[in-house]
């Protein structure tokens, strides 16, 4: 049967009962097959009607571009169809239960939005005169307190643009201070079951990174990482809740083993949603923590938005903090933007994160969350995330395996692939009929430390009807691979815009550039 490259008959009559359900369209229903944008679109069309161009003079010196820059070109109705459509094939907080652990994909309060949308925050400028944002300048400098005082730490950049940026952020403060100070440290300990972000963060900045085995319980152990501890270490970075979503019992003597070698304490406070308004990382002994704005204060994220991840700073870092801050000159706020303006304010930036701010929409939304949940409804926020994990655990724990054994966790459950033993399916399989069944899949193989890891993170915005359903369902799937309906898994996503890819064609033969001759050959075999 002649099809063209989106999978579609090129003639009518092509379609048969026997086509596998095919449609001539290649639509089904609502669900509708859309080309790449590059295929849909031609260069004769255009969406606006603009004058040509006067003549210039090129100051390019025969650089400029010879040839057309192969926009593809459509019209306002195919544009918006294009994204619209695309925007129906993305599974969303707003359409379901996302589990996603350590991702934190909690409902965004519409609230947030409108007030992000309000003029006076949505439409001014980085580089306005600072007179005329007196406004924005005051939500940041009171988002800025509230997370001082939510973490018990001394000063906040507020630019860092997600969770990786401000672990970045934290760790050019330690250097500072650690330059500062004439000492010379090469080495940052990370435990086995880190973010990937953090040795990543550790070794672009040219450190080596010294990996803390796991105790048997998922946590860290003082005496490991006395053990690991030395003259040449410059820092820990620890998650705390950890990535198996347990409490870091020890965190207190480990930040105190930390200081007492001279090296600082970086915590990773993505997970910082299981304990706002119960522990107060300062108290801890932590020095740098960023906290992802779009994870515990919800604003949309992971395709869906930008993210914004502000670091808190210990007494022994604040003054490191980068520019720009916000100082208050009697009624007035204004920016400090350079290292002399600092100096006067008696502080030692390590430089700049980025060219403006940061993310005024994420702080806007943030400052929104916080205000309109106030101190009693962050923490019960914090509680209830805690719970619904505890509830999904409790209800699984018969049927699935826990690898740290059958104990509370915190805001996300882990379990392992023990109970797929000997059935043939894998945890990749399982995720892949959870597609089937509506849900998002949990994180998968991570953390690293656990084999076959399924990571669910509930999150406190599921009401209790939602995450009986999602027990259910998990249980259904997995009494179906004890059962060995094994089809239902190694065929799955069956209902899915797309079956399963080959992910290792995928990774070995990777194609990072769509080129027009590529879908010419492809289309002639
Ligand atoms: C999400 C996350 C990060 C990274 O945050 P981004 O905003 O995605 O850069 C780092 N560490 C942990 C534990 C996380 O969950």
């Amino acid at each position: 049967m002649g099809m063209n490259t989106q999978g579609r008959p090129t003639t009518p009559g092509a379609v048969s009962p026997a086509t596998e359900g095919r449609t001539f369209t290649g639509h089904r229903g609502l669900d509708h097959e859309e080309p790449l944008i590059f295929e849909a679109g031609s260069l004769s069309k255009s969406g606006v009607d603009l004058p040509e161009p006067k003549p210039v003079a090129s100051r390019l010196n025969g650089l400029e571009r010879q040839g057309p820059i192969g926009l593809p070109g459509l019209t306002e109705p195919e544009a918006m169809r294009h994204y619209v459509r695309l925007s129906q094939r993305n599974y969303a907080i707003d359409t379901g239960l996302y589990p996603l652990g350590s991702c934190t994909m909690k409902h965004n309060p519409r609230l947030n939005e409108k007030m992000a949308r309000l003029p006076g925050f949505s439409d001014i400028h980085p580089l306005q005169p600072q007179q005329t944002v007196q406004g924005a300048l005051q939500l940041m400098e009171m988002l800025a307190a509230y997370l001082l005082e939510l973490t018990g730490m001394k000063a906040v950049a507020l630019s860092p643009k997600a969770g990786a940026h401000g672990e970045l952020c934290g760790m050019l403060a330690i250097k500072a201070a650690h330059e500062a100070a004439g000492s010379k440290r090469d080495v940052v300990l990370v435990p086995d079951s880190a973010h990937g972000t953090n040795p990543a963060t550790a070794a672009f900045m040219g450190y080596s990174v010294r990996s803390i085995p796991a105790r048997e319980d998922g946590t860290v152990s003082v005496e490991a990482v006395r053990a690991a501890l030395g003259p040449d270490v410059a820092a820990i970075m620890l998650t705390n809740p950890n990535t198996c979503g347990l409490f870091e019992p020890e965190v207190v003597e480990i930040a105190k083993a930390v200081h007492e070698a001279g090296a600082y304490f970086y915590c990773d406070g993505a997970n910082f949603n299981a304990i706002v308004g119960k522990v107060r990382p300062g108290e801890l002994g932590v020095d740098a923590m960023h906290i992802n704005l779009h994870k515990t204060f919800s604003t949309p994220h992971g395709g869906g938005g930008p993210g914004a991840g502000p670091v808190v700073l210990s007494e022994a870092l604040a003054k490191y903090a980068p520019v720009p801050f916000i100082v208050r000159d009697g009624d007035t706020l204004r920016l400090v933007e350079d290292a002399a303006d600092a100096e006067g304010q008696g502080k030692t930036p390590f430089g700049r994160l980025t060219a403006f701010h940061g993310q005024m929409g994420m702080f806007v939304r943030a400052l929104t969350y916080m205000m309109s949940h106030g101190a009693d409804g962050m923490r019960q926020a914090s509680e209830d995330a805690v719970l619904a994990a505890n509830y999904v655990r409790v209800g699984l724990r018969d049927l699935f395996s826990q690898p740290f054994g059958d104990k509370p966790c915190m805001h996300e459950v882990l379990f392992d692939d023990k109970f797929l033993k000997d059935t043939g399916v894998t945890t990749l399989d399982f995720a892949k009929a959870m597609i089937d069944e509506g849900y998002h899949p949990m994180t998968v193989y991570f953390p690293l430390v656990v084999h076959g890891a399924m990571l669910v993170e509930p999150t406190e915005s599921e009401s209790k009807e939602s995450l009986d359903l999602f027990i259910a369902t998990l249980r259904d799937l997995a009494e179906a691979a004890k059962r060995g309906d094994i089809e239902r898994f190694k065929q799955a996503p069956r209902f899915a815009p797309r079956r399963r890819l080959d992910e290792t064609k995928a990774a070995r033969e990777p194609k990072l550039r769509w080129r027009p001759e590529a879908v010419q050959k492809e289309a002639a075999e």
